[in-house]
């Protein structure tokens, strides 16, 4: 198999052995999340445990593109299993995070990590081609360790000392590399089972959504840490070098011929270090002693690293956490802890304004007020503040080592923790006022639900926040413009054009990115959000496309506006497998895979009934966190960027939303449950089985 290491690597932590399969076994599914979904239905047999159940399996998963030369493809890895961090139910769920990991995985000889059980102390995996083994955490006292001392003392281990950049020999067999191992590792977060715990790798390479770091504490697992010489066979090498080619000089970005607008779609985006403490130009901020850093293969290099080492490869919510800090440098300092200490940055960064609310508007929270805690409010913003706080939250303990009633539930996540504090429940709970604003599964906003409405429905619909940035431009491009007095790139029409004809195979329905109030809840609205859960079941968390710059639809730098989505996705997998897979093979794989997890979340228990937004979203006109949106939508029959005001989603208007997307699946509409004969249509009648033996077969 092309692209293929050709084995998965099974690790029984509970017994302390390690196996291996064939990755041909599960080869229809292609790759990264596909593969780990159709692994993790067939080896855990009760799909309704607990995250924290030693019977939970988390699968690490790479693509045929992993390590290989495709653009923004080659670096990311998805992990996958049943997550702790949302309530009330720990669906089953996934994340992902760039580095080198997934590369390296492969050229040890894997494509992939299935683990399994609970050790019965703390361990840490070591794997160097083909010779795995489970060491003790005890040997190099790696459990106590934040994440980079945990890193870099493996590091030392594995390389036997000597220099960045010496020659090592891989193992006795022979195998000699200048790299040192990629290393996946939980920090004091994860060791305490804070629900808000995340896998890092790097510096700032972070697997953040779910609680996986919590779940590796649980099997007491700390590491994974793997480094091998092999090669990855090319189908051929020819087509993929003139692809990348193709694709960077049509499509990319140059640097030295940068567009002024250029903050604007994906594939044409320049490095963007600057706009994490540097940006916007004339803010003061610093801009020197940066240079762009990637993920191995990519050629757009989206973070930094930084002269004087402070918030080192930080993306996104890593920068924005702490952004009331007094200075940019406790900002950047403070994404460094988060990452040392390994907390996902989101839940923080929106948990964080819910406490300055707590504080604020109720005066509720410091020490001796209603809720009761050593943090003193007024001292937000400082470092003194912010290391307190991380450590409560990774140790759950008072900040300084003494046990905390407060820290013990924050560890919890803010949801559990505002039931805890009696705030959940009754009509002025945080969640019916807004207060609290995490309107899916216990989990905090992050697009406006009510405004950019593939976001909030995809993320209902599914497991987690989506996290899926692929029409995010239609609103960015409008809104970057007229803030700094531009054009949008492409009007409304155009752009809705562009995206909507590469949208296979709903492919000509502009209606489909109409935004309008009466557009909400329409049939087009259904399947937007229905291409948007197959294009990135597929493309994106199998094949492994990075989410930052895939899909490519309105692009600056092509002669004619129009971006390589559609034609690229296939070209790379064949050159590199061989295999002639078209775009819509890839959609029609992702329906097959949104099922599949469909059915397992139904197996966990969900229905029709239970899916529903936070009641805030029902009650009250919304914006979510951001103060300006601009979407396309019709006004009077013409297309234009409405300017979005804050709006409510209407409960029965939305179950009927449920209804028709229920049907457009083909799925039952009474209980959202799959049926026969779509599983059958899928080749997945041994899922329809499983169904049926638990009650929770839809009627066809
Ligand atoms: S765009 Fe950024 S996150 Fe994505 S692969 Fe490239 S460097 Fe990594």
């Amino acid at each position: 198999m092309d692209g293929y290491a050709g084995k998965i690597l099974r690790i029984d932590l509970t017994n302390r052995k390690t196996g291996a399969f064939p990755t041909s076994d599960y080869g229809q599914w292609i790759g990264g999340h596909a593969m780990g979904s159709a692994i993790f239905f067939d080896r855990v047999k009760n799909k309704t445990i607990d995250g924290f159940d030693p019977a939970n399996v988390v699968t690490i998963m790479t693509s045929p593109l992993s390590g290989t030369l495709t653009p923004a493809a080659s670096g990311r890895t998805e992990v996958q299993g049943i997550g702790v961090q949302s309530y009330p139910v720990g669906w089953y769920t996934r994340s992902n995070f760039g580095g080198r990991f997934a590369a390296m995985l492969k050229y040890a000889g894997w494509d992939g990590m299935v683990l399994e059980g609970k050790a019965d102390q703390p361990v840490w995996i070591d794997v160097r081609n083909e010779d795995v083994q489970i060491r003790n955490c005890k040997q190099l006292s790696l459990w106590g360790m934040d994440t980079w001392q945990c890193q870099q003392t493996i590091w030392r281990f594995v390389n036997g000392g000597g220099e960045y950049g010496d020659w090592m020999q891989i193992n006795t067999r022979g195998g000699q590399t200048t790299q040192r191992p990629a290393v996946l590792a939980v920090g004091p977060a994860g060791e305490n089972l804070s629900r808000m715990a995340c896998l890092i790798h790097d510096a700032g390479n972070g697997s953040g959504s779910g609680g996986f770091g919590a779940v590796w504490g649980s099997k007491n697992l700390k590491a994974v840490s793997v480094i091998g010489d092999k090669d990855i066979h090319i189908n051929d090498p020819k087509a993929l070098m003139e692809a990348r080619l193709w694709q960077k000089r049509t499509y990319a970005f140059n640097l030295e011929s940068l567009k002024k607008n250029y903050v604007s779609t994906e594939f044409q985006s320049p490095p963007v270090p600057g706009v994490l403490w540097g940006w916007p130009p004339g803010s003061g901020r610093p801009t020197s002693g940066q240079r762009p850093q990637a993920c191995i293969g990519c050629h757009s290099g989206c973070r930094a690293r930084f002269k004087d080492r402070l918030g080192n490869e930080a993306t996104c919510y890593t920068t924005l956490f702490y952004m009331r800090a007094r200075t940019t440098e406790i900002q950047r300092m403070a994404s460094d802890l988060l990452n040392k200490y390994g907390l996902n940055a989101h839940e923080m960064f929106v948990g964080s304004l819910y406490l300055q609310e707590l504080h604020k508007r109720f005066n509720a929270i410091g020490p001796g007020k209603e809720i009761d805690c050593p943090l003193e409010f007024h001292n937000y913003g400082t470092q003194d503040f912010l290391r307190k706080y991380i450590k409560m939250i990774s140790y759950r303990n008072d900040g300084k080592g003494k046990k905390s009633q407060f820290g013990d539930t924050l560890a919890e996540g803010f949801v559990r923790a505002a039931k805890a504090w009696g705030r959940l429940d009754g009509t002025t709970g945080d969640l019916e006022t807004g207060c609290l604003q995490f309107p899916f599964w216990g989990l905090p906003v992050h697009k406006p639900p009510t405004l950019q409405l593939e976001w909030g429905y995809g993320s209902i619909l599914g497991d987690r926040d989506i996290n899926e940035h692929g029409f995010d431009w239609l609103k960015h491009d409008p809104v970057i413009s007229k803030r700094f007095g531009g054009k949008p790139q492409a009007t409304a029409e155009e752009a809705v054009r562009i995206y909507t004809d590469k949208m296979v195979p709903f492919q000509g329905d502009m209606l489909m990115l109409d935004y309008s109030d009466g557009n909400m809840y329409s049939e087009h609205m259904v399947k937007l959000v229905t291409w948007h859960r197959y294009y990135t079941r597929f493309w994106k968390q199998s094949a492994l496309f990075c989410d930052w710059r895939w899909p490519d639809f309105l692009n600056l730098y092509a002669p004619d506006k129009i971006g390589s989505t559609g034609i690229a996705e296939p070209k790379f997998l064949k050159a590199v497998t061989g295999r002639t897979f078209s775009f819509k093979d890839g959609m029609e794989l992702g329906r097959k895979i949104w099922n599949l997890d469909h059915a397992i979340w139904t197996l966990q228990g969900r229905h029709r009934d239970m899916v529903h937004f936070a009641d805030y979203i029902y009650n009250r006109a919304d914006r979510g966190l951001e103060p300006m949106v601009l979407l396309p939508g019709r006004r009077n029959g013409k297309w234009e960027y409405l300017t979005m005001p804050a709006r409510r989603i209407e409960k029965d208007k939305f179950e009927g939303f449920k209804t028709r997307f229920y049907k457009i699946q083909g799925w039952d509409t009474a209980t959202g449950y799959p049926t026969r004969a779509t599983l059958g249509s899928l080749g997945m009648g041994y899922v329809a089985d499983e169904l049926e033996t638990n009650g929770r077969l839809g009627k066809a």
